[in-house]
């Protein structure tokens, strides 16, 4: 059975919510951006072109991974960038493409987020990588969009912008705005030079502790290995 959300009217509200973080976070102006959530039968993806405050219930597309959709109104054109994040990343459950200003920057120099600070980890790898230009709306993005992806759930579109997916619209949310912070703490480190990376040891060891970041004591089973705690009074 699948464990994604049936298309209802509260999760099309949601992506709309969604979708219109975008502008208010500073994360992308205009028409520019799309934001998609799945479902038990496919996906529900934001209009073609539709400024995010005109955005209602019934403008949310429903698109099957045969990418096949319902109703009179096109999807975004990046419909199909969504539909293959989906199946190269089994896990998530929603995915935000934004033009945010300082991560759209470094994809225009086509150079992705190395090991710079240990964050990068945030989209589940070693480093948030650029992928390869295609137009915009193409199955050829879409390609280059899964290669850049490989084991992660971010990368920067190069002359375009970024990707980000989670298993949920907020957490979707949050991986699109950590890269576009990392991407501005990484230009303004590149303004002394090369800033130091962290190697391969010590990204493997920030790898296992965000395996335990954010849990509570009862969650961790079996305790965690990668933190030292202190030691509970009562
Ligand atoms: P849509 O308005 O078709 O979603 O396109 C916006 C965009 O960012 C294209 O890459
Ligand atoms: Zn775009």
């Amino acid at each position: 059975m699948s464990t994604f959300p049936v298309d209802s009217a509260d999760l099309r509200r949601e992506i709309i919510e969604t979708a219109r973080a975008l502008p208010r976070l500073g994360l992308t102006k205009g028409t520019s951006g799309n934001v998609s959530a799945r479902t038990d039968s496919g996906f529900l993806v934001t209009p073609s072109g539709t400024p995010y405050e005109e955005l209602r219930d019934d403008s949310i597309v429903a698109l099957d991974f045969q990418g096949r959709y319902r109703g009179d109104i096109l999807p975004s054109s990046e419909w199909r960038m969504h539909l293959d994040f989906y199946l190269a990343r089994p896990e998530c459950g929603a995915v935000v493409h934004c033009h945010s200003p300082r991560a759209t920057a470094l994809s225009c120099h086509r150079r992705g987020i190395p090991a710079f600070h240990y964050m990068v980890a945030l989209a589940g790898g070693d480093r948030i990588a650029c992928a390869d230009y295609a137009s915009f709306g193409t199955k050829a993005l879409s390609e280059t969009m899964v290669a850049a992806l490989g084991p992660r759930n971010a990368c920067l579109l190069a002359n375009h912008g970024q990707i980000a997916g989670a298993p949920t619209l907020r957490k979707a949310l949050s991986v699109a705005e950590g890269v576009e912070d990392l991407a501005d703490q990484y230009l303004s480190a590149l303004s002394l030079g090369d800033p130091v990376l962290l190697d391969d040891r010590e990204m493997a060891e920030i790898l296992t502790k965000f395996k335990s970041y954010g849990k509570q004591a009862h969650e961790l089973a079996g305790g965690p290995a990668a933190f030292e705690l202190p030691t509970r009074m009562d």
